[in-house]
């Protein structure tokens, strides 16, 4: 079934407004994406009708706030495809979700001398919480580089997997070069030698989809702004095996069973990671996206968004002196490129200008760069509204560029 973009369109009010007088094309999706009505409605609602602290009051409001709050589990733990709720951790987002598992992990599990492995094309949150906590448990981390496609070098990861690797964190799909990585066979081989995974999802979960049971993955984290909800909202998905072992990461109300000065004991999953008041609201509304999305069909969407993605790149390399950076064989529908040694800066101010909004620099993936020795490139990213007369208008718009600068 394909998508009815005209209808899709309608629902992101976003989408109907200029920048500089000109209509917006927004290609700026991996980076956060719009938000359509449904989602909007939801959380006005919230807001509205149904505001109340959860977990705590004894009284109506409180309950309904509450109920929504673990309905939202229930359809992210439908969406992954989890066990159980159990396993599915609210969070601020991706970071804060990797942060929990390399902090609470780091604690019972890894000592001096031990080793964690990542890749070389992660986010800057799926190496820096590793580092941190590498630092303070005297223990190393170690790359898996990725070839000048931007493939992971999986032929060097049996070789990586060794008896000291305590757990391996990689992404889904990278947010700087596209590439889908094959994540049920890196989980499998390392699952052959007894290391855990964490897969960053953030790039992945609505482009492509995931059944964490089907991944067997250990660790999944994924950010609703993302994927058409809110900002402030994330997911952990932890098997419950893990979870149950980990130490709490943060303290406070809604984490404990009892509380006493001699000795607290911590509530049940997954309520032992969530303390304090939590982003219920936002829950909320992530949750409604999800409908949303499974409203138009997460196949119709990866169809439409893999079209774009074969347009852009067919219509992108036909400018002369455009370079991609990235050209792995099975990508999410992003494209980073530079335009000869125009300066990705002054491309995305002259784009901008002409109401395309993309993104320029590292993107928060400074090792990439590094591997191309560059400083940063031009991304444009994809999302389920956008259209090939918009990638039209990006490509008139950097021959535009072209003729400025050269
Ligand atoms: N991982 C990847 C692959 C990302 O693209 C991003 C955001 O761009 C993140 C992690 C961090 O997500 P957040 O800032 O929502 O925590």
């Amino acid at each position: 079934m394909s998508l009815d973009i005209n209808k899709v369109r309608a629902d992101f009010p976003i989408l109907s407004r200029t920048i500089h007088g000109k209509p917006l094309v927004y290609l700026d999706n991996g980076a956060t994406a719009q938000k359509p009505l449904r989602v909007l409605d939801a959380l006005d609602k919230m807001h509205r009708e149904l505001n109340a602290n959860i977990h705590r009051g004894a009284h109506f409001l409180s309950e309904q706030s509450t109920e929504k709050y673990e309905d939202a589990r229930e359809v992210i733990r439908g969406f992954i495809n989890a066990e159980s709720t159990r396993e599915i951790v609210f969070t601020a987002g991706t970071t804060a979700a990797i942060n929990l598992v390399a902090f609470s992990f780091g604690e019972k599990f890894v000592k001096a001398g031990d080793e964690v492995v990542v890749s070389e094309m992660e986010h800057h949150s799926n190496i820096v919480p590793w580092q941190l906590m590498c630092e303070r448990k005297g223990a190393t981390l170690k790359v898996l580089p990725f070839d000048d496609n931007g493939v992971l070098r999986i032929d060097l990861l049996p070789d990586l997997l060794t008896e000291k690797v305590r757990i391996l964190a990689v992404t889904q799909a990278s947010n700087s070069l596209g590439t889908i990585n094959p994540i049920k066979e890196i989980v499998a081989l390392a699952h052959s030698r007894n290391i855990p995974v964490l897969i960053d999802g953030a790039q992945g979960i609505h482009h492509i989809g995931v059944d964490v049971k089907d991944i067997d993955c250990d660790f999944y984290a994924f950010s609703g702004h993302k994927i058409y909800g809110p900002t402030g909202i994330g997911v952990l998905y932890g098997k419950e095996k893990w979870l149950e072992q980990l130490p709490p990461y943060q303290g406070g109300g809604d984490m404990i069973a009892t509380v006493t000065f001699a000795k607290t004991t911590y509530a049940d999953l997954p309520l032992k990671f969530e303390a304090g008041t939590a982003n219920y609201i936002g829950a909320v509304g992530l949750a409604e996206a999800i409908r949303y999305m499974q409203s138009i069909g997460i196949d119709a969407i990866a169809e439409h968004e893999e079209e774009l993605l074969k347009y852009a790149t067919e219509r992108l390399l036909s400018i002369p002196g455009l370079k991609i950076y990235g050209t792995a064989p099975h990508k999410v529908s992003l494209i980073s490129f530079l335009l000869n040694n125009i300066h990705p800066y002054d491309t995305g101010m002259i784009l901008d200008k002409l109401g395309i909004a993309v993104r320029t620099g590292t993107h928060c993936t400074e090792p990439v760069m590094q591997h191309f020795g560059i400083s940063g490139t031009v991304r444009v990213s994809f999302g389920l509204y956008n259209t090939t007369e918009e990638i039209d208008r990006l490509y008139d718009a950097l021959l535009r560029v072209k003729q400025m600068f050269e």
